[in-house]
């Protein structure tokens, strides 16, 4: 797939979503010439661990994204109260229709359909209905999702799995969840690799796929 220029848009219901989602993919498609665009709708302000400043997630997802390769004017902040997203729903797909005239993506990618996180379902059925007419891929969070449908591959080689390792690491606030292990995030990209031939990859939902 030529990916020179192509603009891919991530929505991420929560910073750090697309990273763990589609991290290294972000890594690859940069490295490909496109241009990633990633839009965060809550930095959990309400949930920070005591002892860091309540909007430490603004830093950290700045530090994130910027250790994937996005450029700091492509990141897109939106403040909802986190586990509230619903109760925004209407703003949200007004945010993304916004989002889709002024980008107009050629891929988006969101949580998985099956994703029951209520903020992560939010997103994704908005997401639905803002980008009728774009490619939409749903990427894989397996602490969240009761299954999957494998039904794309991404093929990732090492330096993008570390890009993805390397931009988790910088969300220190975060690091005593037990999906943030190194060996965890490392053995799915292993075992979604080898599923198709490879070394790594990431594996995402086929929402909607346009061929122009
Ligand atoms: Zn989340």
């Amino acid at each position: 797939m030529i990916m020179k220029d192509k603009k891919i848009l991530v929505l991420a219901p929560h910073a750090d979503d697309g990273e763990f989602g589609c991290g290294g993919s972000i890594s690859r498609f940069i490295e490909s010439g496109a241009v990633v665009y990633y839009a965060a709708f809550s930095l959990a302000e309400e949930s920070v661990p005591d002892g860091f400043p309540k909007d430490v997630l603004s830093e950290e997802l700045l530090n994130a994204t910027k250790e994937l390769g996005i450029n700091s004017d492509n990141l897109l902040i939106y403040r909802y109260p986190v586990r509230k997203l619903s109760y925004h729903r209407q703003e949200i797909l007004e945010d993304l229709v916004q989002i889709n005239k002024t980008i107009q993506p050629d891929i988006v990618f969101t949580p998985s359909k099956h994703d029951v996180h209520q903020d992560h379902s939010t997103v994704t059925l908005e997401a639905l209905r803002a980008f009728k007419f774009t490619s939409i891929l749903g990427y894989e969070l397996p602490w969240n999702n009761y299954f999957f449908d494998s039904t794309c591959f991404i093929h990732l080689e090492d330096r993008h799995v570390i890009a993805k390792l390397n931009s988790l690491k910088c969300y220190r606030s975060q690091i005593g969840r037990k999906y943030s292990n190194e060996e965890y995030i490392k053995g799915l990209a292993l075992t979604r690799g080898i599923q198709v031939g490879g070394k790594y990859a990431e594996s995402f939902n086929l929402l909607r796929w346009i061929i122009s």
